[in-house]
């Protein structure tokens, strides 16, 4: 989805005001990877104030974004409403040397504003680190592989996990070896 704001006739000269509203489907793909597609969910509403060599631009974003479950893999809605207050640099295409990479600010460039990198900050600082559908969330069994939250398996799930194996077995020596 494409959130490039030609903004270079509305925010032509100091003092100008620009209302921007939008929506979008926000997804978190893996990691810190946030999707923008055409669609509900996400609403935002930001208020774009040209000033000397800059453009200050504040507002609200709000609504909801779909995240994955780490213990089911499923989608669930997680909700958010931030604040955004954000000041972006007004580059002249003279600005700008050959190779010059401005990665670090946000810019206005050749009148363009592109509230992507801005909106996606602003969303992934309001994310939980622990992405969970819910506490009482149960699962994948990890040995059959069904989803315990709509069915139970017999399997014997007191069964360690590979990778904890080295240490459980440590916790036994030190049982064991205990006086
Ligand atoms: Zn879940
Ligand atoms: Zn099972």
């Amino acid at each position: 989805m494409d959130l490039n704001i030609d903004v270079s006739n509305d925010l032509s000269s100091v003092g100008k005001l620009k209302r921007v509203d939008g929506n979008a489907t926000v997804v978190l793909e893996d990691g810190y990877n946030l999707e923008f597609l055409s669609g509900e969910g996400v609403d935002w509403s930001l208020e774009m104030r040209r000033i000397a060599g800059a453009v200050e631009v504040s507002g609200t974003v709000s609504g909801s974004v779909t995240l994955t479950c780490y213990r089911c893999l499923k989608g669930f809605g997680f909700p958010l409403s931030v604040r955004l207050r954000e000041h972006v640099l007004w580059l002249n295409e003279d600005d700008l040397e050959p190779g010059d990479e401005r990665t670090d600010e946000y810019v206005v460039n050749g009148g363009i504003l592109d509230l992507a990198p801005m909106l996606r900050d602003a969303i992934c600082l309001a994310l939980p680190s622990k992405r969970i559908c819910g506490e009482q969330c149960k699962g994948f069994c990890p040995a059959c592989g069904i989803d315990l939250n709509l069915e139970q398996c017999n399997c014997d799930t007191r069964k360690i996990d590979a990778r904890l194996k080295p240490l459980a077995d440590l916790k036994k020596r030190m049982e064991e070896n205990a006086p």
